[in-house]
């Protein structure tokens, strides 16, 4: 489904992506990135990635038009084996590929894949944080190499149905700013971790079947349902709110609401419900921590009972904290 339609049709339209400037600002250093046929994103990796090759002089840039996510995927995997074969520096500007994800599948656009003379693939993914003296944002390049490593997975996949299968490169470049400018400065990541991890989690994922198995009979999310409909619809599926969802999920302002309505914990981060162990409620807490509820021989609950005897010693009461008092 398209989750920014359904979060506005709830009434709690996303927020989620980039803002109008920054996609700006990004698409035009990306677009410098790959003026003149790609021939400073070859030279980059050329120079990173691949040094004992032939400098690329006029790579080639293929059309991947087509009609419909299916028919570019089909065009691209066409590219890529044309590409391979000619054994000449190739980009390939905005790729689709399809990736089977719980049973369904996924389409997927890098910004860039380069074939190599030698018939290997290279992800190339260009961003638009900075990179000072040649390092960036450890957790930007974190985040950008665990993307790059679900193409990776979905370029084997192309390669897997060639013969010789072409080596998919574990190693992805990565395109940034040079320091605050709009000059390019390329990196080489290895993605080997975040391609096994992502592997794991994807072979371990639960199939859409079996999760619409569970829902009631003729649950549905479209998001022309009026809304009270499309709100039971999203309410009979559980969903744990924790604020990291506020840059990951255009759903993230529909599940907080909700979530506080309900008083889970989790709306005040993941850690803190960890440490809570069974206390899933804001009212459990504080009752918790009042000594009417809880057993005491649970570590979270004499920690609160601590937490609210020092509390209550610092605002000069050796009584616990009236009913009804906030926390701080
Ligand atoms: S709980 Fe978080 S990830 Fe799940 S639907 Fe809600 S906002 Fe999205």
């Amino acid at each position: 489904m398209n989750k920014a339609a359904l979060a506005s049709a709830l009434g709690s339209p996303s927020a989620f992506g980039q803002s109008q400037f920054a996609f700006m600002r990004g698409n035009a250093f990306e677009a410098r990135v790959k003026a003149d046929g790609g021939a400073e994103l070859l030279r980059l990796v050329h120079e990173k990635l691949d040094a004992g090759a032939e400098p690329p002089v006029a790579g080639l840039v293929p059309d991947l038009a087509a009609v419909g996510p299916e028919g570019r995927a089909a065009r691209t995997a066409l590219a890529l084996r044309e590409a391979t074969e000619a054994g000449a520096w190739t980009l390939l500007d905005h790729p689709m590929l399809a990736l089977d994800v719980a049973g369904s599948p996924a389409f997927l656009e890098p910004d860039a894949v380069v074939v190599h003379p030698d018939g290997s693939w290279t992800v190339v993914e260009i961003k638009s944080f900075p990179m000072l003296d040649g390092s960036a944002d450890a957790a930007k390049v974190g985040a950008a190499a665990r993307q790059a490593a679900v193409y990776v997975l979905a370029l084997e996949r192309v390669a897997d149905r060639l013969t010789p299968a072409p080596e998919v490169r574990h190693s992805v470049l990565l395109v940034c700013p040079k320091d605050f400018s709009n000059l390019p400065a390329a990196s080489a990541v290895d993605v080997r971790k975040q391609r096994s991890v992502t592997r794991r989690q994807l072979d371990r994922l639960t199939r859409i079947e079996d999760i619409a198995a569970t829902l009631p009979e003729g649950t549905c999310f479209a998001p022309d349902l009026p809304t009270p409909d499309l709100t039971a619809a999203v309410e009979s599926v559980p969903a744990t709110y924790a604020p990291e969802c506020l840059s990951a999920c255009e759903l993230a302002f529909h599940c907080r609401a909700r979530s506080r309505a309900e008083g889970a914990v989790t709306s005040l981060g993941r850690s803190l419900r960890a440490e809570l162990g069974g206390l899933t409620s804001v009212d459990d807490v504080l009752d918790a921590a009042r000594g009417t509820a809880g057993d005491p021989a649970d570590p979270a609950v004499a920690a609160l009972r601590r937490a609210a005897q020092l509390r209550a010693e610092a605002l000069g009461s050796r009584s616990p904290a009236p009913e009804g008092a906030s926390c701080p």
